[in-house]
C-alpha cells in the first residue's frame, strides 16, 4: 500500500494545538500606526516594533514614492552582479554616520543579515558562545556557520567567562552574539563586560541592535552608545524593519569588516538588493531619527508612565519600550490577549518556544497619546488577578 509522505503534517499540526502553540495571523486595515483597524474595528496598537510611528509617516511615504517612480519597484538584482544604486550607498553611508563606524552594509533583512554575517565570519574551526536567549537569526546563523555552538545564561557573565577560560584555547578563532534589547523580555545585555571580556579572551563580539536602533542612545544609535562605548571594535547588527519603518537590515563596523562581506556573505551575494523604495524610507527615517530628538523623549516618556502605573504586576526587568508582564500558562496569555482585544487593545501573547514562559508583550510606541496608556493601564488593572 503506497503510504502519503505528507500525512506526518496534520499530526504535528494536532500536537501543535494541542499544546496550545498553534499560531494564525491576524488581518489589519488601514495606516500602520499607535492605533490600527483589526476585526473591522479601531484597536490601540501595542504588537508593533514601529517605536518612532515612522512606518506611517508622511515623510517616509513620499520618499518611497519617489524613489519608486525615479528608479522603479524592482532591484532587479545581485548588487555585485546588476548593479546598485547610488541611494543603497547613501544608506549604508547614513547607518555608518550614525553608528559611527567606518563603513556599513545593506541586507534584505535583519535575519538574513545574521546569517550571512555570523556564516561569514566563523566556521568549523571555531567557537560561537550565545546568550541562551538570543534571537532565532543569531542562534540559525549560528548553526549555517558549521562552528562549535555553545550557549550561555542569559546575560550571565560568570557563566560566559568560565565557558571563555574552558574552551577559548580549543578553537581558532571565537565569536560571543547578543541581541543588545532582548526582543521579548526588553532587558539589555551587559555590553562593557562582553566587550572587555572579548578583548581578553582575543574574542570577536557580535551585538544585534535591532530594537535598539533609533531607540537607545542621545542620538539613537543604539545600545553601543547608551553604554557608552560608541568607537570600540565590535560588529553591529540591525534592522530596518522596526524604528526605521522600513525594511531590510545592516551589518556595520570597519572597513576591512565591511570589504570582506561584500566578499564572503552568501545572503548579500546571491540575493536582490533592496528595493528603491524601501531603501529611501529607511535613508529618510534615519534622516528624522537624526533631527528629532523629541520622539525619543515622548517614547521614554510613555514608557515610564506605564512602568509606573503597571508596577503592581508581574513585569520582567526591562529597560527598554518592551515590557513583558509574566503568564503562568499559554492558556493564560491566550486568554488575556483575546479579553484586550474585546476591550480596543491589541497586544500578543508571546509563548514557547518563542519564549521559556507565556506572556503577554506590550510594545511602546513615541506616538501613543496618553488616552492609550491610560485605557492599557484601566483595562489591565481591572482583572488583574489574572495577571498575578
Ligand atoms: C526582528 C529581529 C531581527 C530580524 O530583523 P528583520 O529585519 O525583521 O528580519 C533580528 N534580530 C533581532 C534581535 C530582532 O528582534
Amino acid at each position: 500500500m503506497p503510504s502519503n509522505p505528507y500525512v506526518w503534517l496534520e499530526k504535528s499540526l494536532t500536537s501543535i494545538h494541542r499544546a496550545n502553540w498553534y499560531r494564525s495571523v491576524k488581518t489589519i486595515d488601514g495606516l500602520t500606526g499607535s492605533t490600527v483597524v483589526l476585526d473591522g474595528r479601531k484597536v490601540i496598537n501595542f504588537a508593533s516594533n514601529d517605536y518612532l510611528g515612522l512606518a506611517g509617516d508622511e515623510r517616509l511615504i513620499q520618499a518611497a514614492i519617489a524613489a519608486t517612480r525615479e528608479y522603479g519597484t524592482g532591484s532587479t538584482g545581485s548588487r555585485l552582479l546588476s548593479g546598485h544604486r547610488q541611494l543603497h550607498r547613501q544608506l549604508e553611508q547614513a547607518i555608518a554616520s550614525l553608528k559611527q563606524t567606518e563603513d556599513a552594509l545593506v541586507f534584505s533583512s535583519g535575519y538574513l543579515a545574521n546569517l550571512g554575517t555570523i556564516s561569514a565570519l566563523v566556521g568549523q574551526k571555531d567557537l560561537i558562545l550565545g546568550d541562551r536567549y538570543n534571537h532565532s537569526s543569531l542562534k540559525n546563523g549560528a548553526k549555517l556557520s558549521g562552528a562549535t555552538i555553545i550557549d550561555y545564561g542569559h546575560n550571565d557573565i560568570p557563566d560566559l567567562t568560565t565557558k571563555l577560560h574552558q574552551y577559548r584555547s580549543q578553537y581558532r578563532r571565537c565569536l560571543i552574539t547578543t541581541d543588545s534589547v532582548f526582543s521579548m523580555d526588553g532587558d539589555l545585555c551587559p555590553l562593557p563586560e562582553l566587550l572587555s571580556l572579548a578583548e581578553e579572551f582575543n574574542c570577536m563580539l557580535l551585538v544585534d541592535e535591532a530594537h535598539a536602533t533609533g531607540v537607545m542612545g542621545a542620538t539613537g544609535a543604539g545600545c553601543v552608545e547608551y553604554f557608552d562605548c560608541t568607537g570600540r571594535e565590535l560588529i553591529q547588527i540591525g534592522t530596518l524593519s522596526k524604528a526605521l519603518g522600513s525594511l531590510g537590515g545592516y551589518v556595520a563596523g570597519s572597513a576591512s569588516l565591511i570589504d570582506f562581506l561584500r566578499n564572503r556573505a552568501a545572503t548579500w551575494i546571491y540575493t536582490t538588493g533592496l528595493s528603491p523604495a524601501d531603501t529611501a524610507a529607511a535613508l529618510k527615517a534615519i534622516e528624522i531619527i537624526k533631527t528629532e530628538p523629541q520622539r525619543r523623549e515622548k517614547l521614554w516618556g510613555n514608557v515610564k508612565y506605564l512602568q509606573q502605573e503597571l508596577s503592581g504586576l508581574n513585569l520582567l526587568p526591562s529597560q527598554s519600550p518592551i515590557l513583558c508582564i509574566n503568564l503562568s500558562s499559554p492558556e493564560t496569555a491566550l486568554k488575556k490577549a483575546k479579553q484586550l482585544q474585546t476591550a480596543g487593545i491589541f497586544a500578543p501573547a508571546i509563548r514557547p518556544p518563542t519564549v521559556p514562559t507565556s506572556r503577554l508583550r506590550i510594545s511602546v510606541m513615541a506616538t501613543h497619546q496618553p488616552e492609550h496608556l491610560q485605557k492599557l493601564v484601566t483595562v489591565l488593572l481591572e482583572n488583574s488577578a489574572l495577571l498575578i
